[in-house]
């Protein structure tokens, strides 16, 4: 597939901003170029545009090479780019599964490019036929999300083979909970697909959302499209300095996804015994998405005990249902004896 065929004509022909120590090879002895202040030492200094070293670690953990990744502030910031680099505002437009994150359908907002929403089916797989059926000369990229949020269950790379083999456009795999996932990781595959982009973020199981820092991992000609079209230094020191001492804990990190999905099981099955609860969704994420009989009035309920969750009743397949991270075992016990104390039905 040749990438550039999809990408804006605009974004094709951008000369990027380019800085004095880009061009400038060798040891340099005085900094003279950025109109820095020369002493407040280390935060004077614009940090590094695209933190290769980082990238290094990142591809050491995840597998795949560093020129094949690119870091955004957020994985927020990766799935803009992905509107501004490939989608004309007003003329090209986007499929995704529904419901999924809502920021893919934000973004498609924010830069004027058409959002189609196919509906997953009933057991929250993916309805192939019809999320191809809704492409056309102008879609651009296919989001999946998996882990899927809100629904919590993953896809398998034979289900998103044929996305990738018979769409003429990007497919997006969102893997933000990836980490808690054990269904293969589709970054595996980038270098099979061309046209595919995996993205991963330190918000969730790495426990670092306040960071800003996400990733995408996907070919050459689509990472160095991202970095030309980023502001230059993105991902500022702060967020450099404490992502590379948290790769150093990343067995510890790992240890602690697996105490989640351990304590998530614990919570599931206290939750299925539940009077309150009608089904508990299984889940491959840090959530566990719930029926209950009136998703509004438990909502309403449980604000007013102090334990705030997430009524997404209003969401398509999602009727009554509540999406509940699971926190520590006394926040977890914290929901359920409030569960236990209602007395609404
Ligand atoms: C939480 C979440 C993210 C994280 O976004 P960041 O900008 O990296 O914090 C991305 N995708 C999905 C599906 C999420 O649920």
């Amino acid at each position: 597939m040749d990438i550039d065929k999809l990408v804006r004509p605009n974004i094709l022909r951008l000369k990027p901003y380019s800085c004095a120590r880009d061009e400038f090879k060798g040891e340099a002895k005085a900094f003279l170029d950025a109109n820095e202040n020369a002493y407040m030492h280390p935060y004077n200094r614009y940090p590094d545009p695209l933190n290769m070293d980082l990238k290094e670690v990142i591809a050491g953990l995840y597998g795949g090479v560093a020129r094949r990744i690119f870091l955004g502030v957020g994985s927020d910031e990766c799935i803009d780019m992905v509107y501004r680099v490939f989608c004309r505002p007003g003329v090209d437009n986007v499929v995704a599964i529904d419901p999924t994150y809502g920021m893919y359908s934000v973004c498609a907002s924010i830069n004027d490019v058409e959002y189609r929403s196919v509906p997953l089916n009933d057991d929250f797989s993916i309805d192939e036929e019809r999320l191809l059926a809704s492409t056309d000369v102008n879609t651009k990229a296919l989001w999946v999300c998996s882990p899927n949020n809100p629904t919590g269950n993953s896809f398998s790379f034979d289900e998103l083979r044929p996305l990738l083999e018979r769409f003429d456009g990007l497919v997006v795999v969102d893997e933000a909970y990836g980490d808690f996932n054990t269904v293969e990781s589709m970054i595996g595959r980038i270098d099979d697909y061309p046209n595919l982009i995996v993205l991963r973020t330190f918000s969730k199981a790495w426990g670092h959302a306040a960071i800003r820092l996400g990733m995408a991992f996907a070919s050459e000609p689509i990472v160095d499209l991202f970095n030309k079209v980023k502001y230059p230094y993105n991902i500022n020191i702060l967020t450099r300095r404490r992502a590379l001492e948290v790769l150093a804990d990343a067995d510890k990190v790992k240890a602690l996804a697996d105490e989640v999905i351990a304590v998530r099981e614990r919570l599931a099955s206290r939750l299925r015994q539940h009077r309150l609860i009608k089904s508990v969704y299984p889940s491959q994420a840090n959530f566990l998405l719930v029926k209950v009989d009136d998703a509004d009035a438990l909502y309403g309920y449980l604000s007013n005990c102090g334990v705030v969750v997430r009524n997404r009743h209003r969401v398509n397949l999602c009727d009554n249902c509540l999406r509940i991270t699971v926190g520590t075992p006394k926040e977890n016990d914290l929901l359920l004896s409030a569960l236990d104390s209602y007395d609404g039905n």
